[in-house]
């Protein structure tokens, strides 16, 4: 294929895309011909509480529920007896297959189907699923990462169903499969995946939280549930573009390409109308995934051009973290049914934003009641403040850590570029809550008729009244009215591992604040103007992990390394924490995670971290010697047999065509230097093993800065270059034809 027939590709794709019929998406109709409402077919995919109250005793069913807060195992007799009604119920809807899903350390869901199909003891064939298939499988999986957790000789590992989740039917055009949300556990019981810590971190904060309720005078509460609500981004392109990049394809990123010169600054995009095939799109999303039970609430487009946001009403944490696992396979899954691609990498384009996963927090006890709501009565804001600054606490000692947990290459464009809060941890409060906390420690300087608002006398503490108005969209993780918003997350990542990080920061606090409060009361619970000593003391020793100005700024990047605040820009960097010998004796007594899972999440996490960067400098590498120096030479051939040509004809060469001859020239050799060095690096890279730490760092400096370079010269070329030499889909295209 000459390059014309390259540039020809690409001009199919873009009619391609701009042609596309719209894929119409039939909403199911009822029997009176109307389309069915939501709330008539949400969640009958999943095997829930009302499905298995046709099945199961009354007794069996509170069993199930504790499951999610409770650390007993579930009896054999128990298992047989769902096994038996989840058989039943998809055999019914059309199931032939189950799966244990599970979520292994590279950040996607894996499964391994099984059939029902059994045979009696006369050989007859029938449909068969008992309570030890449901329990437990043992899939041969020695190819996930482990972290050296076990070596592939004695690869086994178990998935163990996890019945706090509801299992779900995943439907395809030719059949259904039963998937059975799991664990994935060594032999010797330790965490292979994300979600057993979590849930163990769901656990601690339980108990901890209970405990600082049981202090404050709560006699009723017997566990507390961490929540969770992530706002998704992602971007989609037509099919046909992507089709046509292989950094796309291979990297899920552009390692080129010259940003148009109209992007997002006309701030257009944002809630902006969603076009047809856009909103069609979304529509089948939200379809697929409310038959699934997932609760999708809001969508809108994003900041960017082609970028989309998608949010769910929030649930507890762990079937949250399931869902938004769901959400993002749902999505590309129904994007490829209309010609789309759904880009979940953190900054598939440069220069525009990327796309990253608010995750919404708080804590509900089992009364229901939102422990980060303030309340209406004095008792009910102690308690308010209490789970407040202990939280904000969490962030003061460990906002190191949980800037670890939401490191990856993507993010790394993101963090601190000003799209995105920073790599410091910091907490933003808002006017009305700062001014309680310092007026509590009696450093408010806020106005006087805001003072008068707040009653400070002890007897009577004051009522915070809930403002939702308070925005700072620059902060890493902010109150927003009643709970937290932590802003870091990138776009790909699954919540579990943050979730797990802040879930135990929290608790930690909180149990370092019950044996300060405990050791200050003489019996089992504390009286209000003991909590409230306890909770000044706190609002003071956590003061410099609260900023309430704008985090993108200069000044507060000086203002927090002069608070000491750690600033860790990149990914390598930010996975050290995990060595910590502070946080893995932390984790360890918290029950959360054991030195040797945490330094087995040390090396899976910074070997992809090294893989991946590897494959993108490969990747570039290709680019440049397939794509983009091949345009750069037939420019420069181009120009020079037209000045040849003039010459012979005896015409007057301007002094325009020289220069341009010249910069081509100049960029040519640059390129072919680019070339040169790209081979050398990665030949030294790969002089490395994978999961070196100076690899790490070799990547993400060296790397980094090579790839830059090798950018700027491509799109120079890229603008420089007759558009007919022009392979690759560029940003326009990709952005606006979509
Ligand atoms: P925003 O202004 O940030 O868009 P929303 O009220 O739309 O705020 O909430 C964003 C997300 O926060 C939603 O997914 C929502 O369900 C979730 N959320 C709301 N309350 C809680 C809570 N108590 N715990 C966890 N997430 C919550
Ligand atoms: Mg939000």
């Amino acid at each position: 294929m000459n390059s014309t027939d390259r540039a020809n590709a690409r001009r199919t794709a873009c009619s391609e895309a701009v042609s596309r019929k719209t894929r119409k998406f039939n909403r199911p109709t009822g029997a009176d011909g109307r389309p069915v409402r939501t709330a008539d077919f949400f969640g009958c995919n999943t095997f829930s509480f009302q499905q298995m109250e046709n099945a199961l005793s009354p007794g069996d069913i509170e069993v199930l529920r504790g499951s999610a807060v409770k650390k007993e195992a579930l009896t054999p007799k128990l298992a047989e007896t769902v096994a038996h009604a989840v058989k039943e119920w998809a055999l019914s809807r059309g199931a032939s297959h189950y799966c244990h899903w599970f979520q292994p350390q590279t950040g996607a869901t894996a499964e391994k189907h099984d059939s029902f199909l059994s045979f009696n003891s006369k050989g007859e064939a029938i449909d068969r699923f008992t309570g030890e298939e449901l329990m437990r499988q043992e899939p041969d999986a020695s190819s996930f990462p482990s972290g050296g957790r076990r070596s592939t000789f004695e690869a086994r590992g178990y998935t163990v169903w996890d019945a706090s989740s509801p299992m779900f039917l995943m439907e395809t055009d030719s059949g259904l499969t039963l998937c059975i949300p799991s664990l994935f556990v060594s032999y010797s019981g330790e965490a292979l995946d994300k979600k057993t810590p979590l849930l163990r971190s769901i656990q601690v904060l339980s108990d901890k939280a209970s405990d600082s309720l049981k202090l404050l005078g709560e006699k009723d509460v017997n566990h507390v549930m961490a929540t969770a609500g992530p706002e998704q981004e992602y971007f989609v392109i037509d099919n046909a573009f992507h089709a046509l990049r292989p950094d796309l394809v291979l990297t899920g990123r552009t390692l080129i390409g010259k940003t148009p010169q109209r992007h997002q600054q006309l701030e257009d995009h944002y809630f902006g109308a969603i076009k047809p095939r856009i909103l069609n799109f979304m529509m089948e999303c939200e379809y697929e995934l409310y038959k699934l039970g997932v609760p999708c609430k809001t969508r809108h487009n994003e900041v960017a051009p082609s970028q989309c946001e998608t949010a769910p009403i929030f649930e507890f944490a762990n079937v949250a973290a399931d869902h938004n696992q769901l959400v993002i396979e749902v999505t590309k899954q129904v994007a490829k049914r209309h010609d789309l691609v759904a880009l979940f990498n953190e900054k598939p384009f440069t220069e525009i934003n990327g796309s990253g996963k608010h995750l919404n927090w708080s804590m509900a006890d089992s009364l229901g009641r939102n422990l980060l709501n303030p309340g209406e009565d004095p008792h009910s804001n102690v308690q308010f403040l209490y789970f407040l600054t202990a939280t904000i606490k969490a962030i003061h000692d460990s906002g190191h850590v949980l800037r670890m947990a939401v490191a990856n290459p993507g993010n790394d464009f993101r963090l601190g570029a000003n799209e995105a809060p920073p790599a410091i941890m910091s907490v933003f409060l808002g006017e009305t809550l700062t001014h309680v906390l310092d007026s509590l420690v009696g450093e408010s300087n806020g106005s006087p008729d805001k003072l008068s608002e707040i009653n400070l006398d002890l007897a009577r503490v004051p009522v915070v009244s809930r403002d939702n108005t308070d925005r700072n969209r620059t902060s890493p993780f902010a109150f927003t009215g009643n709970k937290f918003e932590f802003r870091a997350l990138g776009s790909s990542a699954s919540i579990s591992y943050p979730l797990t990080f802040l879930n135990a920061a929290v608790a930690k606090s909180l149990s370092e604040m019950n044996e300060r409060l405990r050791s200050t009361i003489s019996g089992q619970t504390a009286t209000e103007k003991d909590v409230l000593k306890l909770i000044k003391q706190v609002i003071k020793e956590t003061k410099n992990i609260r900023f309430e100005g704008n985090n993108y700024s200069e000044e507060w990047h000086n203002e927090a390394e002069k608070r000491g605040l750690p600033n860790l820009r990149t990914t390598p960097d930010a996975l050290k924490v995990l060595t910590d010998e502070d946080l893995i004796k932390d984790l360890s007594e918290l029950g959360v995670m054991s030195k040797e899972e945490i330094l087995a999440r040390y090396n899976v996490k910074l070997e992809r971290y090294n893989k991946i960067r590897m494959i993108e400098i490969d990747v570039l590498e290709e680019l440049v010697s397939t794509h983009i120096y091949p345009a750069a030479l037939a420019h420069q051939t181009a120009i020079a047999e037209m000045i040849n040509q003039s010459k012979s004809a005896g015409a007057k060469i301007s002094s325009q065509l020289t220069d341009s001859l010249n910069e081509s020239v100049a960029v040519t050799e640059s390129l072919s230097k680019d070339m040169v060095k790209l081979r050398n690096f990665s030949d030294k890279m790969h002089g490395f093993e994978e999961d070196d730490p100076k690899l790490g760092d070799l990547l993400a400096d060296e790397g980094m800065e090579l790839m830059e370079k090798v950018r700027q010269d491509s799109d120079k070329v890229e603008s420089m270059v007759d558009d007919q030499l022009w392979s690759l889909p560029k940003y326009l295209e990709m952005l606006y034809l979509s």
